[in-house]
């Protein structure tokens, strides 16, 4: 994907998914990649380290719940996962095309983007273009 569909793409995600411009949270918030607890979904939220774990997926946020995080963060962390609560279903697919979107990841797997039934115009048009 080129420079320009990469920024066209980031336009198009905005719009649909205006939480993915979060600065403490989302993938703008955590490094592109997995989860650093279950290895399955995309990692979403930073911790602040009371566990190994750096970024996790929503899923391991709310198994963990406050445990994530340690007692001087514990506002932080509650806010963290009420706003991660909040999120469409489809939030890891969302994640990842966010990372396409910047250069951190090369493609998402069809396979995950056949999840959303109404992916936007914009974005599968850049998407199907390779
Ligand atoms: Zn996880
Ligand atoms: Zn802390």
């Amino acid at each position: 994907m080129s420079p320009e569909d990469r920024a066209r793409l980031r336009t198009a995600l905005r719009e649909v998914e205006p939480w993915l411009t979060a600065a403490d949270v989302g993938p703008q918030a955590v490094d592109a990649g997995p989860c650093d607890r279950c290895g399955d979904l995309p990692r979403l939220l930073p911790t602040c380290g009371p566990g190994p774990w750096a970024g996790i997926c929503r899923d391991c946020a709310r198994r963990l719940g406050p445990e994530g995080w340690c007692e001087g963060h514990a506002a932080e962390g509650r806010a963290a996962r009420d706003w991660a609560e909040d999120l469409p279903d489809h939030w890891d697919v969302a994640v990842t095309l966010w990372w396409v979107a910047t250069g951190e990841l090369r493609s998402v797997e069809p396979r995950m983007l056949r999840r959303v039934a109404s992916l936007p115009r914009a974005v599968r048009d850049l998407l199907d273009q390779g």
